[in-house]
């Protein structure tokens, strides 16, 4: 759909700086959520009628809606008409994904979670994507053409153009395919690639415990055990998109090989996998992370001890870490995060001891808000940025 029909732009003309102008506002609208006109205005450097003029075509167009806040017409919000288009969320992990359909307002409409057995394949997977999906818009009563843009996380290293460097290690069944082709192709769909620790720092920026904060560290404990970085308010991926892989950081040199090559990385301490074999010999081979939470909670002594030394080892880390980019937040996520204080207070001592003391004096070191749910609400977000339009 397009408001101007017809004969291509020419550049410089005043139809294409009107269509320029109509995408600022936008976008403005799309990064800020709801807005009056005059906040419009300021964040787009637009005159206040040029935006009032944009905003009744988009009105008109049926992109944007106005709303009463109850203070009048100056009150007014604008935002994104319900029905203007949708974004989908995917989230792989090792043994699960997560789909979730958003609006463009930033709105999480409707999910579900699937659990994957060990091994699973890229075909098997976006099938039940695809089918998933279906049923989710089902759910909330919007059809396929709707949909703009799907976001895709995983556990794996992702350069600079969206392409996963390698999913062999984490997600076996995913080595070796163009996740951005393959994936687009399967659904249909334009599909932005996006590293999970990335799309979970996004998450806790947009909804979680990162809201309004500029410089925040995700820290993701999972089997893979990865970071996402925002420094002055933006994603920081590095020179080729492996910024943050402090799964990699040395704790040990003389320790366990670690899947990287390296010995006694971090992830050979504290992943899901290490930590669960750590109580294989007295609580059995099949305990997962949510039965370890469980049974410390519930004042299993062997288990809050494991999370309680997973803690001060992922501290040393934090601590160099926070030494380098220095923070204001910390947030950990993955499934043994949901330890809380268990798990936050020895990280807390371990960065204070080994932090300089400027740099980690205010520093807040926080369990994720949205918990599990912050990688598929940042592939939510990288969706939402990436969809076109539809001017
Ligand atoms: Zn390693």
């Amino acid at each position: 759909m397009s408001v101007f029909s017809g004969e291509p732009l020419k550049p410089g003309s005043q139809a294409s700086l009107r269509n320029a102008n109509q995408r600022r506002v936008l976008d403005t609208v799309r990064r800020h959520g709801r807005l009056t006109q005059a906040q419009i205005s300021r964040r787009t450097a637009l005159a206040p009628s040029t935006v009032s003029n944009i905003v009744h075509e988009l009105i008109g167009a049926g992109l944007l809606v106005m709303e009463s806040d109850h203070a009048g017409r100056r009150g007014q919000l604008i935002s994104f008409n319900g029905s203007a288009g949708h974004v989908v969320g995917i989230d792989v992990g090792h043994r699960h994904v997560t789909v979730a359909v958003a609006d463009l307002n930033q709105r999480i409409l409707a999910q579900r979670r699937h659990d994957l057995p060990a091994g699973h394949r890229f075909p098997e997977d976006l099938a039940l994507v695809d089918h998933a999906l279906d049923g989710l818009l089902g759910q909330i009563g919007t059809a396929r053409s709707g949909l703009l843009a799907a976001g895709l996380t995983l556990p794996a290293p992702v350069d600079l153009e969206g392409r996963v460097i390698s999913a062999s290690a984490i997600l076996p069944g995913w080595g070796g395919i163009d996740v951005r082709e393959e994936a687009g192709r399967r659904l249909e769909l334009p599909v932005v690639v996006e590293n999970d620790a990335n799309a979970g720092a996004l998450g806790e920026l947009t909804w979680g415990a990162g809201r309004g904060v500029r410089n925040l560290a995700y820290i993701k404990v999972g089997h893979g055990v990865g970071s996402g970085l925002i420094l002055n308010g933006a994603l920081f991926r590095g020179a080729t998109g492996s910024a943050g892989e402090i799964g990699h950081s040395t704790v040990d040199e003389r320790g366990k090989l670690c899947r990287c090559g390296n010995r006694g990385c971090l992830e050979t301490f504290v992943s899901s996998g290490e930590v669960s074999r750590l109580l294989a010999d007295t609580h059995g081979p099949d305990l997962t992370i949510p039965d370890l939470v469980d049974a410390a909670a519930a004042g299993d002594v062997g288990c809050a001890r494991i999370i309680g030394d997973t803690g001060r080892t992922l501290g040393i880390t934090v601590a160099n870490l926070c030494n380098i980019i220095n923070p204001e937040l910390v947030v950990i996520g993955g499934e043994i995060a949901r330890a809380g204080d268990l798990l936050l207070d020895p990280v807390r001592e371990i960065v204070s001891r080994y932090g300089v003391r400027g740099s980690v004096r205010d520093l807040r070191i926080e369990a994720a808000q949205l918990g599990i749910q912050a990688h598929v609400a940042g592939a939510v977000i990288v969706a939402l940025q990436h969809a076109e339009l539809p001017v």
